[in-house]
Parts: structure tokens; C-alpha cells; sequence
């Protein structure tokens, strides 16, 4: 029998003064899937994000997280509950250290018990970061400063990872880098959320994936099956 999603947009509709962001989009994730939103410049992925993670007011619509509706509830409740956000840009503080930045996800109720466990683990996915615990974060470099961001979410022992474009900036070898570290996150059974405008590698390793247009889903199947669409190869392939 097929489990209940863990997390269920429905109809969700956001605007920013007057125009719309999104506009009942629709869609529901499994545990431990890895499900990619694709779609071009301005079609709605980060607003998607930032209103899961309690950052926008939808105008309507309901999110719900694992049965519970979380709709209007605090960034810092839905923290709690234990989806993590990795934003586009990293956010984070450029003169506390590297292990200053990790420990701030480490900071939360729900994981502050285990902090050292959870930094051990950060280090040995990223042993780069190990190397530099101690400089500021402003000082690595763009592909450093992504690992940080995806460690300190790490840190708060999240179910679900929403992570908005983690290749944007990085050269094609350290972007091949960022998926594998998407994949080996997907393989720790975190439910991941990828925004990317790599659209071959993010549905080449992405389970699912929803199109977005103009603030609404327009197609959405496995990631083979959005990879051989006509439409998407057109569209976001070149082909
Ligand atoms: P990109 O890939 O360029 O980041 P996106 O798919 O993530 O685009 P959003 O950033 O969610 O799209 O933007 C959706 C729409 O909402 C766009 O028309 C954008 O201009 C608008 N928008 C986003 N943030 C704001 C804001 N704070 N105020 C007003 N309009 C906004």
C-alpha cells in the first residue's frame, strides 16, 4: 500500500504586491524521495522554497508536513519540525568561522543534543571543511561556502532538505561534486527538494521531478520521463 506523501502543497498561491509568484501549485513528496523543480528564470522555484520554509505568507493554499498543517507557521517552527533550508546565495555570516557557521544549525531543539555527533558527520562528508574549521566563512571560496550552507542544515538533523540552485557560480567540476553530494544526502534517506537550473543533472538523479511555469506546474513524472519529454528537451535541454 502506498504511504501518505510527507509533505502536500495544495493550491498554493503567493504574490508579492500584486503579482503573482505562484499560482495553485499542487504536488506531493514521498519520504525519502528526491524530487527536482525545474522551470526558467522568475517561473516561481525559490518562492516555492522560501513558502515552505515559512519565509512567504501564501495569499491561499495549505502546506502540510508529515499530516500537520504548517501553513503561516514561524521559519523557525518549521525548522523545528525538521525541514531545512539551503538558500540561493548560502546566507551565511562571512566573519564567524566555518565551525561558528555549522554550529548555528547544531543550535536547534531538536538536534542541539547531539551537536558534536552531527559536526563529525559534516566533517567526514565534507573533510574540507574539517581542514578549515577554523577561518572565516567569507574568506572560502564559492564551493566551500555551498558546503558550509549544506552542512549547517545538516546539523539540525533535518527529514527534508529544500536546497535552491546548490550548483549556481561552481565550475562544471565542482558542480559534479554538488550533485554527488545531493546523491549521497538522497542515500542518508533525507527527503530532498532540489531547485536547479541544471535540468540533465538534477533529473538525472532526481526521482520525480514538476516543471514550473509562470508560478504553475505544467508537467511533472519520474526523472527519466521528464528527460526524453519533448517539451523539456526543448525547452530547457537545447535539443
Ligand atoms: P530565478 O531562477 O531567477 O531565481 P525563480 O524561478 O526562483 O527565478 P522567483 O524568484 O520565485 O522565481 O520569482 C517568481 C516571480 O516573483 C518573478 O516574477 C519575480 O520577479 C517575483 N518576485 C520574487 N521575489 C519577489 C519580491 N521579493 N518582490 C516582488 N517580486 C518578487
Amino acid at each position: 500500500m502506498a504511504k501518505d506523501p510527507v509533505l502536500i502543497l495544495d493550491r498554493l498561491s503567493v504574490s508579492y504586491a500584486g503579482s503573482v509568484a505562484l499560482n495553485g501549485v499542487s504536488l506531493a513528496v514521498q519520504a525519502e524521495e528526491l524530487i527536482c523543480v525545474i522551470g526558467a528564470n522568475g517561473a516561481g522555484k525559490t518562492s516555492l522554497i522560501r513558502t515552505i520554509a515559512g519565509i512567504v505568507r501564501p495569499s491561499s493554499g495549505r502546506i502540510r508536513w508529515c499530516g500537520r498543517d504548517i501553513t503561516g507557521m514561524s521559519p523557525w517552527e518549521i525548522c523545528e519540525l525538521g525541514i531545512a533550508q539551503v538558500a540561493e546565495g548560502r546566507e551565511l555570516f562571512p566573519s564567524l568561522t566555518v565551525e561558528e557557521n555549522l554550529l548555528i544549525g547544531g543550535s536547534l531543539k531538536r538536534a542541539r543534543g547531539r551537536r558534536d555527533v552531527n559536526l563529525r558527520r559534516v566533517y567526514e562528508l565534507f573533510p574540507k571543511l574539517d581542514e578549515r574549521r577554523r577561518q572565516s566563512a567569507g574568506t572560502l571560496s564559492g564551493g566551500e561556502q555551498q558546503m558550509v550552507a549544506i552542512g549547517r542544515a545538516m546539523m539540525s538533523e533535518p527529514e527534508m532538505i529544500m536546497l535552491d540552485e546548490p550548483s549556481i557560480g561552481l565550475s562544471p567540476v565542482l558542480t559534479g561534486v554538488m550533485f554527488n553530494v545531493v546523491k549521497a544526502l538522497h542515500s542518508q534517506k533525507i527527503t530532498i527538494l532540489l531547485v536547479e537550473q541544471n535540468v540533465a543533472s538534477s533529473l538525472s538523479i532526481g526521482d520525480r521531478g514538476y516543471v514550473l511555469e509562470n508560478g504553475a506546474v505544467v508537467l511533472d513524472g519520474t526523472g527519466k520521463d521528464l528527460l526524453s519529454n519533448d517539451e523539456v528537451r526543448r525547452a530547457y535541454l537545447g535539443l
